[in-house]
């Protein structure tokens, strides 16, 4: 498996945000997405085994806990990250897989929480989101429109509601974009939509979704690698 970081540090978008977590992001993403804050990961990256990256996860946190599995887009590499999360879901973790939804999920062990992107127009990657995944998501996953103007949320309202994704998942998120040369100040100015105004719009419209901030840029440097 090519493997550009693991590392330990506190998931920071989706419901699980705020708790200790173990990151193995892979390398490699076939979509190009605008505001992408992890372009390093297209290219290079280490030649790892399975049980290197399971001790590597050990190490990190013997006690079991939770396991963020994340790219780029981990499924391009779907036949080796299948067996990844079952062997730590066998060895006592919890596993999010976060995916840009392009990829079909049906493979990914039942267990495994989805947090699955749908790309909003905005994005640079519109269109992308394999329709036949509605049918793979499970009570416990999440579904996450990242969201840069009043576009892209006309079209996650919509799509919430067209496929009744409330109904479906734990949860909807609906994220402002981060810049992606934000650095410096830990504050929501480096939001390409304003966090107060998506709240209005989500009040206004009763949408059933949570509003979602990347806390990890919030406690960090917006750069900051590695957190
Ligand atoms: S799918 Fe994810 S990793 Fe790939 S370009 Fe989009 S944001 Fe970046």
């Amino acid at each position: 498996m090519l493997i550009t970081e693991i590392y330990k540090s506190l998931q920071g978008a989706s419901t699980h945000a705020g708790l200790a977590c173990v990151f193995v992001r892979l390398t490699g993403c076939n979509l190009r997405c605008t505001w992408c804050d992890s372009e390093f990961s297209f290219y290079g990256g280490k030649k790892m085994s399975r049980e290197e990256i399971f001790d590597e996860v050990i190490a990190l946190s013997p006690g079991g806990g939770l396991v963020e599995i994340t790219g780029g887009e981990p499924m391009l590499q779907e036949r080796e990250v299948v067996p990844l999360m079952q062997q730590l879901l066998d060895g006592g973790y919890k596993v999010l897989l976060e995916t840009s939804g392009e990829r079909l999920l049906v493979k990914v062990p039942k267990q495994v929480i989805k947090i699955v992107d749908v790309k909003c127009p905005n994005s640079g990657e519109p269109d992308t989101f394999a329709i036949e995944n509605l049918e793979a998501l499970q009570s416990h996953d999440e579904v996450k429109f990242v969201l840069s103007d009043r576009t892209d949320y006309e079209f996650a309202r919509d799509f919430v509601g067209r496929h009744r994704l409330d109904e479906r998942v734990h949860a909807v998120l609906f994220s402002p974009a981060f810049r992606k040369d934000a650095s410096g100040v830990r504050d929501s100015s480096h939001c390409l939509l304003d966090p107060e105004e998506l709240a209005q719009w989500m009040l206004a419209d009763d949408v059933p979704a949570r509003l979602s901030l990347q806390i990890h840029k919030l406690i960090w440097d917006p750069a900051a690698k590695g957190v």
